[in-house]
C-alpha cells in the first residue's frame, strides 16, 4: 500500500508528489496520458516539436521566478521574448517570457524526476476499503497493467469537472455544488508547419487577441527552437470558438477555419500549411477559480483536490496549490519535515 496516491501528473500533482516524496512518504502518481505534464504539453510533428498547451513561463511571482531561474541555470529554459503584441486594441505588453528549446514539457519532466509515475492509468472510480485505505480502480487498457492500487491518502490534482465525476459517489451534495461552480473555458490549438523558404518578415513572435471571435493567440513556435527545420505557428482559439466544437469528432474543419482567421489577421500564407495538427482542450483555463489553495473534501481518510483552479488560474497557482496540498496531507499523516518551496533545488 502507498502512503499517498496522486491522480494527475500535471504541475500541481508533480509538486505535491515531490514535496511528499522528498519528506520520505511512499508516493505514486497515476496519469491517464502517455506522458507527464497535463496542460504543459509538447507534441512532436515532422521532426520538430510544438507547444500546444502552456506557451511560456513568465518570470512573475516569487515561486515561479525561482523555478525559472533554476531551469535557466540548467539550460532547460531560455529567454524567448520580452514583448507580446496585442491585436486590437493595438498595443504591446512588456513581459519576460521563458521557453524550453526542447519543448515546454521539459518543465514537467524536470518536476517529475525521481517519482514513481504510472502512465496510461486512468482512474475510473475510487472506493473506501473498510475505512482504512482508499482503492483507486483503473479503466482497463490491457490485461498486463494493474487494475487498482491502495493508499492511505489520495490527492486529485485534476480539473474540478473531472474530479467531480470521481467524487460523486463519495461526498455530500453540498461539496459537489462547490465543484459544479468551477467552470473551465475550452480552447482549440492548431500546430501548423510551413516551409522555411517562406519568409516570416514580421517582428512579432507572439500576438495576443483579446477581442477576436475566433483567435486568442498566435505564436511563432519554431522561434523557440535551435535551428528549426520548418516554421511552425501555434494558433489558439478563443473560448467562444472552441465552445462551438466541444463535441465535434472531426476537428479538421475547425482547424481550417482558425488557419483562415490567422491568415486574415496576421500573415496571408498561414492558411496553406505544409502540415498541421489540431488538439482540443476541454478544460483549458478555469474561469471562476476557488479562492482557497485546495479543496479538502473532509472524508474519513485524507482526500484533497487541487490544481490551477485553486487560488488562481495559471501555472503558478498550480505550483502554489500543490505546495499547500502537500502541507495539508502531511499534517493529516505523519507531520514529517517538508522541503517547502526549496524543493526544486534537489531535483
Ligand atoms: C492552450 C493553453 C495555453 C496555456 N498557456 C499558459 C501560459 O502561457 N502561462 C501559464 O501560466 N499557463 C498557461 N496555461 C495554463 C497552464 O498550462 C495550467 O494552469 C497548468 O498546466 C495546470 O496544471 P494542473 O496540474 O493544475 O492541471 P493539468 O495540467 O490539467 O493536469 C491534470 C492531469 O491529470 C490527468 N488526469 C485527469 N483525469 C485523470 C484521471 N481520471 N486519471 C488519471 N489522470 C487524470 C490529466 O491527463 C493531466 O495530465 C495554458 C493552458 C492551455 C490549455
Amino acid at each position: 500500500m502507498f502512503d499517498v496516491a496522486i491522480i494527475g501528473a500535471g504541475v500541481a500533482g508533480l509538486t505535491v508528489a515531490q514535496q511528499l516524496r522528498q519528506a520520505g512518504y511512499g508516493v505514486v502518481v497515476v496519469e491517464k496520458s502517455r506522458g507527464v505534464g497535463g496542460r504543459v504539453a509538447t507534441r512532436r510533428l515532422h521532426n520538430i516539436c510544438a507547444d500546444h498547451g502552456l506557451r511560456y513561463l513568465e518570470g512573475k511571482g516569487e515561486l515561479l521566478q525561482r523555478l525559472v531561474k533554476i531551469l535557466c541555470d540548467r539550460q532547460i529554459l531560455k529567454l524567448w521574448t520580452d514583448t507580446i503584441y496585442q491585436f486590437s486594441p493595438d498595443s504591446q505588453l512588456s513581459t519576460t517570457c521563458y521557453v524550453a528549446p526542447e519543448g515546454m514539457s521539459a518543465v514537467a519532466k524536470f518536476l517529475a524526476k525521481g517519482l514513481e509515475i504510472w502512465l496510461n492509468h486512468r482512474v475510473e472510480s475510487i472506493i473506501l476499503n473498510n475505512q482504512d485505505s482508499w482503492q483507486l480502480n483503473f479503466a482497463a487498457i490491457n490485461d498486463e497493467l494493474p487494475k487498482s492500487l491502495t493508499a492511505k491518502a489520495v490527492v486529485m490534482a485534476i480539473p474540478a469537472p473531472q474530479a467531480l465525476v470521481l467524487l460523486e459517489p463519495l461526498v455530500s451534495e453540498e461539496v459537489l455544488a462547490r465543484f459544479r461552480a468551477i467552470e473551465f473555458d475550452p480552447c482549440i490549438t492548431v500546430m501548423a508547419g510551413y516551409s522555411n523558404s517562406l519568409q516570416v518578415d514580421r517582428p512579432e513572435k507572439a500576438i495576443l487577441f483579446s477581442q477576436n471571435d475566433d483567435l486568442a493567440w498566435i505564436g511563432l513556435d519554431s522561434s523557440k527552437r535551435f535551428n528549426p527545420e520548418a516554421s511552425v505557428f501555434v494558433i489558439q482559439s478563443s473560448a467562444k470558438f472552441a465552445q462551438l466544437y466541444l463535441d465535434t469528432e472531426d476537428l479538421q474543419p475547425a482547424a481550417r477555419e482558425l488557419l483562415a482567421s490567422a491568415a486574415k489577421h496576421f500573415i496571408p500564407w498561414l492558411d496553406t500549411p505544409t502540415f498541421f495538427q489540431v488538439h482540443r482542450w476541454r478544460y483549458a483555463f478555469p474561469i471562476r477559480p476557488l479562492s482557497e489553495m485546495f479543496l479538502d473534501v473532509q472524508t474519513s481518510l485524507p482526500l484533497i483536490c487541487c490544481g490551477d483552479w485553486c487560488g488562481g488560474n495559471l501555472v503558478e497557482s498550480a505550483l502554489q496549490s500543490g505546495l499547500s496540498t502537500a502541507q495539508r496531507i502531511n499534517s493529516q499523516l505523519q507531520n514529517l519535515s517538508l522541503p517547502g518551496d526549496n524543493f526544486f533545488d534537489s531535483l
